[in-house]
């Protein structure tokens, strides 16, 4: 059968190629300034009011030449008709793919409008076909490096060495070819004897007695010291060769085949190179600890973190041109693959840039709608405005929810850890300043309502998102919840310096603002706040160990000291028990135990819950603290009782 035979036969049946098509013209004729061939094979309209142009193929030469066709024909139909990218969509009907099927999936992965492949069989009459829709292939994307790292601890240069080569092996092992190592040394001055004390005053507070009734266990432990780190990365793996490593382990992989159908897209990639991770060979080490952009970050800012260079593998060792200041970028996350940081300088002139950078900011702010929104129409402006122009972008959108408002608080600099963004307009001066900032907005919930609504009420569930960086997808709607907004503002420049003139973004347009600093707008927040934010602190603080967050539930901490058997015995109530925990203001109904005790560093007595005992309290028995229990409504003394049972009140 002949194309044009073909075609007549699809033009015939045309809703059969597609439901709700509508033929225009059979070769429809587009009028160009350079005399190509410029035939549409068919072209029709659909239901949404579309322009659809139907490429047919017939043999399988020349398929790249058709895809690039297609392309030109895009072109001339925006020129011709005005169309937008938007009211185009593009079929791709052939009954041959085996050579169109690449070319078709890169169209599909780059294009602007929307491409579709379709398979035409021809019944055996020549009168009749059938349709198939063709899924593309998935593109090869160039470098990627996947955001779940590893960090690998060792207490000197020989276990370092050996740990290196272990890494390495594994990786050959699995067949992973493309990553990076990292290494650090971190300078560690501290004496034996200085170590010691720090653990045993850790081990005397996880434990909660006295540091004195430590000393003999712990005097002869030596304490090893880690001072090597061996930081791995890979480039992002697609999930087939995840699974094709994960499937030489039977248990592991009935696993990933039960979990995995229910996953999102991007936590079953990140699930996919965990297993990768743990499957045998796993290179040793003196300490491992999952890594993430933010743990990067923290290594390279500590003061006694030296780097001692990075060892490229695969396409990092073959691209010369990909500085190592580049791979610690893109391990911090610099390159908004992470969805929290993006930094660049691009070039309003140039196309590529331009399309660049809608879809890193789409990834940045993915989980930032408003922002997300704000900056695409805040683009559209500049490039309306000062056309010829370079701008500065940075966007620093941690996504951490509650966690946004406890890094403010509690690190030194905290106001660095708050989310923005600011967009320098060049020209070739700076002309015009936009930034991004939260304010205070509306009212908040309590933060009790607040972990209910988004952590079952449980804290420990909270600190568990601080493993990997406190990110959550949801941040957009606890931020709301926490009674503050994603803003934007504009400033114009003279001289380099801002005009007192502040506009900000409301409903799509600018209006004037009065003048305010960063600092200020989170003062406000706070102050508006305060009992929210006190919480906020107090509560997350108490599961804070500075590296890490521990993330036992007090109840299973104060578990170990309820003497049931005692407690039947003596069958003491607390009567008229408070409703809310002194420390932190928690309601009391909800709680499993309750703590009446001494609070650590003062003379003062509270009553607490799990939680703030375990950060502000003694410990449980007479004259420290007495830990109750909830059974039927009532409070039941569980723990902490009066040696003298007949002196007990
Ligand atoms: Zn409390």
């Amino acid at each position: 059968m002949k194309e044009s035979a073909l075609r007549d036969l699809i033009a015939q049946h045309i809703c059969k190629l597609k439901p709700g098509l509508t033929l225009f013209q059979k070769e429809q004729y587009i009028p160009c300034e350079h005399g190509t061939k410029s035939f549409i094979d068919l072209y029709a309209k659909d239901q949404k009011g579309c322009h659809v142009l139907i490429e047919l193929k017939r043999s399988t030469t020349a398929s790249r030449q058709a895809i690039h066709e297609v392309n030109k024909y895009v072109e001339r139909v925006k020129q011709y008709f005005g169309a937008k990218d938007s009211e185009i969509h593009v079929i791709i009907a052939s009954t041959e793919w085996a050579e169109l099927l690449l070319p078709f999936s890169r169209l599909y992965a780059d294009a602007g409008f929307s491409v579709e492949g379709i398979q035409i069989d021809v019944s055996e009459d020549d009168l009749d076909f059938q349709v198939q829709s063709i899924s593309p292939l998935p593109i090869v994307q160039g470098r990627s490096i996947a955001p779940w790292h590893n960090v690998y601890w060792y207490t000197d240069s020989t276990a370092f060495q050996q740990g290196i080569d272990a890494i390495e092996h594994a990786y050959r092992q699995k067949g992973i070819d493309d990553y990076v190592i990292v290494k650090f040394y971190l300078s560690d001055h501290s004496t034996p004897d200085e170590r010691r004390a720090v653990s045993q005053a850790r081990i005397a507070d996880i434990l909660n007695v006295a540091e004195a009734t430590l000393a003999d266990s712990v005097s002869n432990i030596a304490i090893p010291v880690y001072e090597y780190v061996a930081y791995t990365a890979v480039q992002v793996l697609p999930k087939s060769k995840c699974l094709q490593i994960i499937s030489c382990d039977k248990d592991i992989m009935e696993e990933v085949q039960e979990l995995l159908p229910s996953m999102e897209e991007n936590d079953a990639l990140c699930y996919l190179h965990e297993c990768v991770e743990s499957i045998e060979p796993s290179p040793q080490c003196d300490y491992y600890e999952i890594g993430y952009p933010a743990k990067f970050n923290k290594f390279c800012e500590l003061p006694n973190c030296t780097s001692l260079g990075v060892i490229r593998h695969g396409i990092f060792s073959r691209n010369t041109v990909l500085t190592d200041k580049i791979i610690y970028a893109e391990l911090s996350g610099e390159d908004g693959s992470t969805g929290q940081k993006l930094k660049k300088t691009v070039d309003m002139r140039n196309p590529a840039h331009m399309q660049n950078l809608k879809e890193d900011i789409a990834t940045a702010l993915e989980t930032n709608p408003v922002w997300r929104n704000h900056i695409l129409q805040i683009i559209g402006e500049i490039k309306s405005e000062f056309p010829d122009s370079e701008i500065d972008i940075h966007v620093f959108n941690p996504s951490t929810g509650i966690f946004t408002i406890y890094y403010a608080i509690r690190k030194e600099a905290g106001i660095l850890y708050l989310p923005n963004y600011y967009i320098l307009v060049k020209n070739p001066d700076a002309i015009r300043l936009y930034f991004g900032a939260l304010e205070a907005n509306g009212s908040a919930l309590t933060f009790p309502q607040i972990l209910q609504k988004y952590y079952d009420g449980n804290l420990a569930a909270l600190c568990m998102t601080a493993t990997w960086g406190g990110k959550d997808e949801r941040d957009s709607d606890i931020i709301e919840d926490l009674g503050a907004q994603y803003r934007s503002y504009r400033s114009d420049l003279s001289n380099g310096a801002p005009t007192t003139n502040i506009f900000t973004l409301r409903d799509g347009k600018w209006r004037p603002h009065k003048m305010f600093s960063l600092m200020g707008l989170f003062n406000a927040y706070v102050e508006k706040n305060q009992t929210l934010v006190d919480q906020i602190f107090i509560k997350i603080h108490s599961h804070d160990k500075g590296t890490l967050f521990d993330f036992q539930s007090a109840d299973i901490a104060l578990e170990k000291y309820v003497d049931m058997a005692t407690a039947k015995k003596r069958n003491l109530y607390y009567a008229d028990a408070p409703s809310v925990c002194d420390i932190c203001k928690f309601p009391l109904s909800d709680a499993k135990f309750m703590v009446d005790g001494a609070v650590r560093g003062s003379l003062s007595w509270a009553n607490m819950c799990g939680d703030c005992f375990c950060t502000y309290g003694v410990k449980i028995g007479w004259g420290y603290g007495q830990l109750y229990k909830r059974e039927a409504g009532k409070w039941l003394l569980v723990g902490g009782f009066c040696p003298n049972p007949e002196q007990q009140p």
